[in-house]
């Protein structure tokens, strides 16, 4: 008896709490509530239209065509780009990595993520996948910021996309 009393002083201690906070504004509902409780997770809401096309982003198989020719752009990178497969397969499942995968994507120019969709087998949409890990990590902070070993080393995509073509 004295624990259903405990409960239910317990419980209509939390409804008045919830009635005022309510009432005078300072609760947090929907996506206001969702971004307070995990843009520090790096898990940013996910639009409905996003989720339409997030399961075309499963698509890899791993036959590595993609990455034929990125040799070049791996090295420039000092580590932080290993190439697109990696960035399709891996970086691009995880959100709470988004700021690492936009950082490693802007290694490599959409033109270039352009001609590589065009010989993969299971029209993998990279430029989509890039796009929208890019949006993701924007939202909570932006692409990590390079590493002190790598700090002399910029993009190159982020002055003139350089394009190295298949060998
Ligand atoms: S070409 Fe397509 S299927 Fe092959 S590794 Fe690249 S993204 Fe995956």
């Amino acid at each position: 008896m004295l624990g259903r009393l405990k409960a239910l002083a317990l419980l209509t201690f939390a409804l008045i709490v919830t009635v005022l906070r309510r009432w005078i504004g300072r609760r947090r509902d929907g996506i206001a509530a969702f971004r307070a409780n995990y843009d520090a997770d790096g898990l940013p809401p996910v639009s409905d239209e996003e989720r339409k096309v997030m399961p075309g982003f499963q698509r890899c198989i791993a036959c590595g065509l993609c990455d034929r020719g990125e040799a070049e752009r791996i090295a420039a990178s000092g580590g932080a780009y290993r190439g697109i497969m990696p960035l399709v397969l891996a970086a691009s499942r995880s959100m709470p990595d988004f700021r690492a995968a936009a950082y490693s994507f802007s290694f490599v120019p959409d033109s270039v993520l352009a001609e590589r969709e065009a010989i993969c087998p299971t029209q993998v949409p990279m430029r989509a996948i890039a796009a929208f890990v890019r949006a993701k990590a924007d939202a909570v902070g932006g692409p990590l910021p390079l590493p002190p070993r790598i700090s002399s080393l910029r993009p190159p995509s982020a002055e003139s996309p350089t394009e190295i073509p298949p060998k």
